[in-house]
This record gives structure tokens, sequence and C-alpha cells, in this order.
């Protein structure tokens, strides 16, 4: 079984480690990079942004979270984890930086404000069965893509979903709704990486 951390400094922890429960991967929180060392997989929550990144750094994490998504851990992250992965952002608020892992420029409260924030069924590649609903929470968008970057999903002409090698990035947040489809096809991935190799 998959030991998956959620990165535990801020945003919707809980709900994310009670959806990798429930698809079947033991879920436990990281704020240490000592915890960081001892998972298979990573999620980055939604949240803020600019706060998970400073707290990041406060902690000590910045360059542990960097290395390890460099040596290929797979990572998933919703929403603002999503603006964590992007190598640029568009719109850095000073001192935001980033872990980057994915090939895209990402445009911070893209979709609008708070109160514009808005749910949608989105049909992801890689999920099968009914369309997911997506949760949109002042959500990024994907503004481009590098040429290695797999686009999953769209909303409106806007990419929500996106994965390059063994990062996953969605703009909306399947650990709202129950439905852990999403969360499902990311232990996979993490499952996938821990298989022994065979010629
Ligand atoms: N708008 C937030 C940010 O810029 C992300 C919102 C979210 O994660 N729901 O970090």
């Amino acid at each position: 079984t998959p030991v998956i951390g959620v990165l535990a400094l801020q945003g919707d922890v809980r709900e994310h480690l009670v959806a990798l429960a429930t698809a079947d991967a033991v879920a436990r929180p990281v704020r240490r990079p000592e915890e960081l060392a001892e998972v298979d997989g990573l999620v980055i929550p939604g949240g803020e942004s600019t706060t998970i990144s400073k707290l990041a750094a406060l902690f000590g994490l910045l360059e542990p979270l960097r290395a390890r998504v460099r040596d290929g851990m797979p990572v998933y992250g919703t929403c603002a984890g999503m603006i964590m992965l992007a190598d640029k952002i568009l719109d850095p608020r000073s001192g935001q930086e980033t872990l980057g892992g994915i090939d895209m420029i990402v445009r911070r409260n893209a979709f609008g404000r708070q109160n514009e924030s808005f749910e949608a069924t989105v049909d992801i590649k890689g999920v099968a069965g009914d369309p997911v609903e997506g949760v949109f929470i002042r959500a990024p968008w994907v503004e481009s893509v590098g040429a290695d970057v797999d686009v999953l999903a769209e909303h409106e002409g806007h990419i929500v979903a996106v994965r390059q090698g063994d990062a996953l990035a969605t703009s909306f947040h399947p650990e709202l709704t129950g439905d852990h489809r999403v969360h499902a096809l990311f232990v996979d991935m993490v499952r996938a990486k821990q298989a022994p190799r065979s010629l």
C-alpha cells in the first residue's frame, strides 16, 4: 500500500487525507523534512499559494520539496497546489515561490474572486465514467503548457487539469465532492512508480 503525504502547512489538508484513505492509500500529514522523506507521493492541497510558499520556506521544506519533485516523486496539486507545481506564475505576489515540476504558466485567481466560485462538470482524460464535479474556488487556470505536458481537462476553453510525468494538477478540488476517482488516479500513479521493474 502506498504511503501518500498531504503537505499540511495551510489549506484543506483533512479532506485530502480522507479522499486518499478512501482511495486505498495510507495518508499522512507532512510538515517536516523527515516526514517528507518517508512518503511515496505527495498531495499539495488548495488554500492560498503565497501562504503555502512562505510557510514551506519557514519550515525548511522548499528545497527538500523541490529535490523530491525533481527526483520524480509523484505529486498532485489542487488549486493552490497547482500553482505550487507551476514552473512559472503569471502574476506572482512578492515573496511567492513555486516548486515547479510542470512546464506550464499558471494564472492565479483566473476564474474570478471568492464570490465567483462555482461548480462545473469536467471531463478528465484518464478518469472513466461520468464527468467529475469540479469545485472551483478562486481557481487558477493554465495559460499555456510545454510540449511534454498532457492536457487532461478544459473548462470553457481554459486548461484546468494537466499531467507531466509523475506530476498531476487540477484547478479544482475533487477532495470536496465525495467522488474520489481523481485521487484514485493519483494513487495508481504512485503505485505504478513503486511497482518492481521487470525485464
Ligand atoms: N486563489 C488561491 C491562490 O492563489 C487558490 C485558491 C484555492 O486553492 N482554492 O493561492
